[in-house]
């Protein structure tokens, strides 16, 4: 959509040590000219232990960072957790939410999700609420009604002007990893829908606000077709943003 801002993020998950976090973004930032776009939006969401490195490289240059995950609560007895209050303290914009490997490999409720999404707004975190079907369910015709559960359930008590600065991540699980990617008709057809249900619970005015990006092996093959659909907003990118290369191509979608 012309109004909203694209926003491309790269989910490292589980790559990359502090020497090569650095690394990859110098080259990164080499092939951007040194500055991130202006019409668009770049985040990267390292593993936490680069946070601190990123922050140095990133900073001044307009690209933002973010975390994959974090833990609702304010601070305590939580073994191998992590804050948003640590996270906005290393200047992080941004965390990602409810994703598949979260719901799907640690046991995450939409419960659980929801909890997460109330302390990052509470923090000025914006979240990124991840969602999405897995394929049995999309063989089913069931797919517009699970993601309208976790839409539903995730966002319990999220009011409009919070839900104004939202982003959702649509990812359909058989798509993340696998180099299958979801047909632009088929995602677009899943981002309208999900646009209709925020107009629906939010109002439209906030709808059309909400940036929903697709995830689920975007590649620089194929994200030009997926950016043309009206209603994909930004991408959010696992193996293809580890190399500078085909993330600096990605982030430069036509
Ligand atoms: C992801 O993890 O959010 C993702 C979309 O991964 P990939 O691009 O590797 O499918």
């Amino acid at each position: 959509g012309l109004m909203r801002t694209p926003l491309i993020a790269a989910n490292w998950k589980m790559h990359k040590t502090v020497p090569e976090a650095v690394a990859m973004l110098r080259d990164l930032l080499d092939r951007l000219g040194g500055q991130a776009p202006t019409d668009r939006r770049v985040l990267i969401c390292p593993p936490f232990t680069a946070l601190s490195a990123v922050r140095d490289v990133l900073d001044g240059t307009g690209i933002f960072w973010g975390a994959q995950n974090m833990h609702p609560a304010e601070e305590g007895a939580f073994t191998g957790e992590i804050s948003a209050r640590m996270l906005t303290d290393l200047g992080c914009s941004y965390v990602i939410i409810g994703h598949s490997e979260r719901r799907h490999i640690f046991g995450e409720s939409d419960a659980f999700i929801n909890q997460k999404v109330h302390a990052a707004f509470a923090h000025g975190l914006t979240p990124i609420l991840a969602v999405g079907e897995k394929i049995e369910q999309r063989r089913a015709g069931e797919h517009e009604a699970v993601v309208e559960a976790q839409l539903a359930q995730g966002l319990e008590g999220v009011s409009a002007e919070q839900a104004r600065t939202l982003v959702i991540a649509y990812e359909p699980v058989w798509a993340i990893g696998t180099g299958e990617t979801a047909t632009p008709e088929d995602a677009q057809a899943m981002h309208a829908f999900i646009r209709g249900w925020l107009a629906a619970r939010f109002g439209d005015d906030v709808a059309q606000q909400v940036i929903i990006q697709y995830g689920g092996s975007v590649k620089p093959n194929n994200v030009d077709a997926l950016m043309a659909q009206p209603d994909i907003d930004g991408a959010l990118v696992g193996g293809a943003s580890l190399h500078a290369e085909s993330f600096a191509r990605i982030i430069q979608f036509q």
